[in-house]
């Protein structure tokens, strides 16, 4: 089967793009082209804008009841759920997540997202008429926002597509999504999937390109808010836009998440479970787990027991069922975490596994190593900027008040966790952590609560009815007040 394109999807319908570029999606492993598609230009852009526009301003989308709404969002969800496996194999091909992974989240968190906002719309104060302060009733609506600009990253593209598309509209917004060069083809079968579920005809426009493209979208004027996932460099521009054109805006971050294992810790577990959030998706997730805290005592022990375990994971082709960890996206990125593997040695980290040159057995392909350092400084530059790799650092700590200081000492604040045999200590850890979302002896994100990041990780929340509200305006309406 091709997955070949050669048209975008645009107001709803196949159209013809207005250049001939083309991207080609290119098998991290095999570095073959595997795809081509056309590359959506700022033309493909202006006409995604206009037929989302003129949908918002005068289509029936966000005219409709929101029970309305629900129930094509239910037959996308029921369409979705019956395609889980080729959606997993699509992502894997196009950016080498090993299927182990695409088949237990990269396909069907994001069809369990929709169920989660389903629950939420249906108990959602659409309008609510609440007592006033000055004796009269209150209407408080809660409006569309308008039109929505979604820009996913390459790493988890599925996910933080419908992390953005499905409150756009359950609220009654349209949307332009501009998916990453490197990652195109999964949007393609959403974009089958929103004709199927019977998404009326430019509410959703799909337009993969790259960063002028989707500077140019943020910039545009018509566009009503921005939902971006991706770099906090991006991210910060992004906002700047925002901020002068006074658009609405939600930005998910980067991370660099601390891990404290607490002396009680039951060990294989832990180590269990950062096999997992250390390196999942081969490294490249935001909410991957790359400090490792533990205290001075149990250090040594356990960052080697860490390296044994990490060392030994099986890398590979990202397709065979059996692979832990594929390739880095792209050559640059392959690089990037080399540079860091590299910066770590010299900046005087202990290298316990991994480090560079090619893992054994794969003669293509942009892999790394697993690799652990221990003994690391938290100021060190490999514990401060965020690599997007299998790279973990063990970090020493004296007590739990220095482990909490040490987790926090970072731009970012996204996520984290707390190993301990007591909850209510690892709660009370939680508490001190400043990121925007914590776990005590496991980290699964649950659609039913907001997900976002505190300081350099990010703006606003996706994700429970914090989330679904970020695509809403509030309106009040003051009802007469009774006669004096
Ligand atoms: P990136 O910022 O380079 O690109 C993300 C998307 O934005 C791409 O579609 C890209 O084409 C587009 N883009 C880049 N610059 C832009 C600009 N100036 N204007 C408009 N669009 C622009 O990030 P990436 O390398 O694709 O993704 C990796 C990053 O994403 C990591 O930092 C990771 O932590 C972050 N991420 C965060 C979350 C989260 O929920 N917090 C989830 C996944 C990934």
């Amino acid at each position: 089967m091709t997955l070949d394109r050669d048209a975008l999807f645009i107001g709803g319908t196949w159209a013809k793009p207005a250049t001939d570029a083309v991207l080609e999606v290119v098998s991290p492993h095999s570095e073959e082209v595997v795809a081509r598609v056309p590359e959506g230009s700022t033309a493909d852009i202006d006409a995604a804008v206009a037929a989302a526009r003129r949908a918002f301003d005068e289509g029936p989308w966000p005219r409709m009841r929101p029970a309305e709404r629900i129930e094509i969002v239910q037959t996308l969800s029921g369409l979705y759920a019956a395609r889980l496996e080729e959606m997993a194999t699509i992502i894997s091909t196009e950016m080498g997540s090993p299927i182990s992974f695409s088949s237990l989240a990269q396909a069907p968190a994001p069809w369990m997202q929709i169920e989660a906002f389903l629950a939420i719309a249906r108990e959602f104060p659409w309008e609510d008429r609440r007592a006033g302060s000055l004796g009269g009733d209150v209407v408080v609506r809660h409006e569309p926002v308008g039109v929505v600009a979604a820009i996913p990253p390459w790493n988890v593209p599925q996910f933080t597509i419908l992390s953005k598309v499905i409150p756009a509209l359950l609220t009654g917004c349209t949307v332009v999504v501009k998916p990453a060069p490197e990652t195109p083809l999964d949007a393609y079968l959403l974009a089958e999937l929103l004709v199927e579920a019977g998404v009326p005809e430019s509410v959703v426009s799909i337009v993969a390109g790259g960063r002028e493209v989707g500077e140019h979208l943020v910039r545009h004027p018509g566009v009503d808010k921005v939902a971006f996932t991706g770099s906090t460099a991006a991210g910060r521009k992004i906002g700047a836009i925002c901020g002068e054109q006074l658009k609405r805006v939600s930005l998910e971050l980067g991370g660099k998440s601390a891990a404290i294992i607490l002396d009680d810790a039951d060990e294989a577990a832990a180590i269990e479970g950062l096999k997992f959030l250390g390196v999942m998706n081969s490294g490249q997730a935001c909410v991957a787990q790359t400090r490792v805290l533990v205290s001075r005592e149990r250090h040594d022990a356990f960052a080697e027991a860490l390296a044994s375990a990490i060392g030994a994971m099986k890398v590979g082709d990202p397709l065979d069922p059996a692979t832990e960890i594929g390739p880095m996206v792209a050559q640059r990125q392959q690089e990037r975490v080399e540079k860091y593997i590299a910066l770590g040695q010299e900046e005087g980290a202990r290298l316990l596994t991994g480090g560079n040159g090619r893992p054994d057995g794969l003669d293509t392909g942009w892999y790394v190593r697993p690799t652990v350092f221990a003994g690391v400084d938290n100021r060190m530059r490999i514990a401060q900027e965020e690599i997007f790799g299998p790279v973990l650092s063990v970090i020493p700590y004296v007590d739990v008040a220095d482990a909490v200081r040490i987790a926090n000492d970072s731009e970012y604040g996204l996520a984290g966790t707390v190993w301990t045999a007591d909850v209510e200590a690892g709660l009370e850890v939680a508490r001190g952590v400043r990121t925007g979302t914590y776990g005590v002896n496991t980290y699964t994100m649950d659609f039913a609560a907001p997900f976002g990041g505190f300081k350099a990780s990010g703006l606003g929340r996706e994700f429970g009815p914090e989330g679904l509200a970020q695509y809403t305006e509030a309106k009040s309406v003051y009802l007469p007040l009774p006669e004096m």
